[in-house]
């Protein structure tokens, strides 16, 4: 298990350096990293979440395999827009709808090495989008309209002052 970073954290500001080479060690950072996911309820995790300010993530859609996702790009992003709501590892215990492109096609490589392509929607679209932006040092309430991240960043400070006391 890995120790995950919590906001406020300079870290989760911080643009992620490529991966260098896909090698033994970095396989087994994803398979913790996956590990650490699951342990802590969530569908995805980016490297910088776990300390590692490298272009890595991972996810889990429900009912499948994780996947894992090395110096990623994403190369289109659709016209149209969806509405989910996000949550975030980091930002334990508040949620909130989040509009993004409802589409995106990535490319990356795999835990193996081998270079892949993925076009996709809906759900998995999500997480990728989410967890992409976090190599790039961006959080969700930055995607979000200025009064409705304040009140997501207001609720979390609540919560996280109730549970210290
Ligand atoms: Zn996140």
């Amino acid at each position: 298990m890995l120790d995950l970073v919590i906001y406020p954290d300079d870290r989760l500001h911080s643009q992620s350096a490529p991966v260098e080479s896909i090698s033994k060690e970095i396989a087994e950072l994803a398979r913790e990293m996956v590990e650490t996911m699951r342990a802590a309820g969530g569908v995805g995790l980016a490297g910088v979440q776990v300390g590692r300010l490298e272009r890595i993530f991972v996810l889990q859609v429900p009912e499948q395999d994780p996947q894992v996702f090395i110096n990623p790009e994403i190369v289109n992003f659709s016209d149209k827009v969806a509405t989910f709501e996000e949550g975030c590892l980091s930002i334990p215990g508040v949620y909130a709808d989040v509009l993004r492109p409802a589409a995106v096609e990535i490319n990356f490589f795999d835990e193996t090495g081998r270079k892949k392509n993925l076009t996709t929607d809906g759900y998995l679209a999500r997480i990728i989008q989410h967890e992409y932006d976090h190599l790039g040092g961006t959080l969700f309430y930055e995607r979000m309209k200025s009064g409705a991240a304040r009140r997501l960043l207001k609720a979390y400070e609540k919560r996280k002052g109730s549970e210290q006391e």
